[in-house]
């Protein structure tokens, strides 16, 4: 719990939200933008930043339970697909530093696209991959 984290007041129930899921470790809640249908915010009850600070317990629960959501809302809810989001730190478009998932439902010929408008590569393939590869 993090004092002035709105996450969390949402999890103490100090905000409302409108809950789409919820267990001992995650809870999963209508996000307010109105950007597009059914955007939904998934979050560990843990408050950790984002994924670079979260220990694995809670990335597995959380991932477990967003696999589970998504299966709900292609089984039972007419959807046929998701769009899985996540902003890590300020630099990336994190604006609320409490650990989500964005997940946006996905039908048929919706016309919504979630890919960024990205701005063009500025250096060549190689030379990052010299850069970042781990093996
Ligand atoms: P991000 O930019 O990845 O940090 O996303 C933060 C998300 O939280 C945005 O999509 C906001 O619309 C959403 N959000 C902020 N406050 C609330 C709230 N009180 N209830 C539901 N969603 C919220
Ligand atoms: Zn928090």
């Amino acid at each position: 719990m993090s004092e002035n984290c709105i996450f969390c007041k949402i999890i103490k129930g100090d905000i409302p939200s409108m809950k789409v899921y919820e267990d001992d470790s995650t809870l999963a809640f209508m996000d307010i933008g109105k950007d597009v249908d059914g955007h939904i915010v998934v979050i560990p009850k843990k408050h950790v930043k984002n994924i670079l600070d979260c220990d694995n317990d809670t990335l597995t629960k959380l991932m477990a339970n967003i696999k589970k959501i998504s299966e709900h809302l292609t089984n039972d809810c007419g959807y046929n697909g998701i769009n899985l989001l996540n902003n890590s730190g300020e630099c990336a478009g994190q604006a609320v530093p409490h650990f989500h998932f964005h997940i946006i439902p996905r039908k048929t010929d919706d016309g919504v696209d979630c890919w960024p408008k990205f701005t063009g590569a500025k250096s060549t393939i190689e030379e990052i991959h010299n850069k970042i590869k781990m093996i």
